[in-house]
């Protein structure tokens, strides 16, 4: 769990985006510093009006490296010329906004609080079903605070699920540090019958499934795969965080699976459903990642592609095991990250530019900027429809779209 200091330029689109991270951070288990300085990890949610703001967050992002271990740019600078912070020699992170709580975290789980209990966001009803993990990440300090895996019973969720829908919900979000263990403590692993049982549920919404280890997917995989083939109600969505495309890594993070089981996992997934997004978790410059070890990395994610990925520099958190490792320089870290980096856009654009024109159901979620609506597909892509009001859309709505444009992290779509 990191510290954060967050800085906010420009408009309220702008501000809302911030508040959204912070709302993330938070329900993450991370917290606020008091000022940069005091901050492990620094975000500059910037603007891009007129060329005297471009200067001025240029100069700020330089001031902010020299003060927090790590920065982070976001907003519209970032995305429309990220160029422009290495060009300035910046040494930071340049990321659409919804990546931003996933760098942070720094490949650890996400942390739910201790009397998690489900909690309904406009038209999102958030569902932690377990507390805890089985594993003992040498990197993880979130483990501290969650511990082993504790499933309450399927009913239990399956009743909370139920209360979320008739409260309202559109989307379940199911949530848990590692929601492929769910059930291991009772003897075995029952995330897929879970999802049935919530699919089962009278009612019109969808649901995403929160992050899942590799290892505690891979023994039911072909269960789980068939369940999300079989109801329409769960998000084609996956996210199993590999974290290194080397066994050696693997083994000094102490993550308990193996690329080959990850990969079984992405072929399973594959030979049972057309339109899916893989999401997935890199480290990169974990201190024992040798420049061999990184082009493995590189390598495994040319070979899966995922559709959706995060990429965190690794950086030591006080008191677990990987902070008493030699490290690698920062220059090293660097490079890797920014190697990553631009194959991951150039992986993730590609999906997303392979979607144009094609037709799909979305789900409005959020507002997004201006009149526009956040919606997701049938695989959890995002694809903003423009124009809302005009359009008569609204958040819980349920809308056939043509994909007309996309960027590299989302689409656009026109309701037909
Ligand atoms: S799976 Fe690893 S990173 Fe996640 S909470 Fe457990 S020990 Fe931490």
């Amino acid at each position: 769990m990191a510290s954060y200091h967050i800085e906010t330029y420009g408009c309220t689109s702008n501000r809302g985006e911030s508040r959204r991270i912070e709302r993330a951070l938070r329900d993450g288990g991370h917290h606020p510093a008091d000022g940069p300085e005091e901050a492990d990890v620094a975000i500059l949610n910037t603007c891009t009006v007129v060329e005297k703001t471009e200067r001025n967050m240029l100069r700020r992002a330089q001031e902010l490296q020299e003060q927090t271990a790590d920065l982070i740019v976001t907003g519209c600078m970032a995305l429309a010329q990220g160029g422009q912070f290495r060009e300035a020699d910046v040494d930071a992170q340049v990321l659409h906004w919804d990546d931003v709580p996933g760098a942070v975290r720094n490949g650890e789980c996400p942390t739910a609080t201790p009397d998690a209990e489900p909690v309904l966001d406009g038209v999102v009803g958030i569902l932690p079903i377990a507390r805890g993990c089985m594993s003992d990440c040498s990197y993880c300090i979130t483990k501290r605070a969650t511990g082993k895996i504790d499933s309450p019973p399927v009913e239990e969720n399956v009743q909370k699920a139920r209360a979320l829908v008739h409260a309202g919900a559109k989307e379940l979000r199911i949530t848990g540090q590692d929601t492929g263990v769910y059930g291991w403590d009772d003897g075995e692993r029952k995330l897929h019958e879970l999802l049935d049982r919530i699919c089962d549920i009278d009612g019109e919404f969808r649901v995403r499934v929160g992050m899942a280890n590799p290892k505690g997917v891979h023994g039911i995989r072909e269960e789980l795969a068939a369940v999300f083939r079989d109801n329409e109600e769960l998000y084609n969505f996956l996210h199993v965080p590999v974290q290194s495309g080397s066994d050696d890594v693997l083994g000094d993070m102490r993550r308990q699976h193996q690329v080959r089981e990850f990969v079984e996992v992405v072929e399973t997934f594959d030979a049972h459903l057309d339109h899916w997004t893989l999401s997935t978790d890199f480290i990169v410059g974990f201190p024992t990642e040798s420049e061999a070890d990184h082009e493995q990395s590189l390598a495994l994610l040319r070979e899966t592609r995922p559709e959706k990925i995060n990429v965190t520099r690794f950086s030591k958190r006080p008191g677990t095991d990987a902070a008493d490792m030699k490290g690698l320089g920062g220059t090293i870290k660097k490079e890797r990250s920014s190697e990553m980096v631009d194959l991951k856009m150039d992986v993730v654009g590609a999906a997303h530019e392979s979607m144009v024109g094609e037709r799909h159901e979305v789900l409005a979620v959020e507002e997004g900027t201006g009149d526009s609506l956040k919606c997701y597909d049938e695989a959890y892509r995002q694809v903003i429809v423009t124009d809302a009001d005009e359009r008569g859309a609204d958040l819980g709505d349920v809308l056939e779209v043509e994909v007309t444009d996309a960027e590299r992290v989302y689409c656009f779509g026109e309701p037909v």
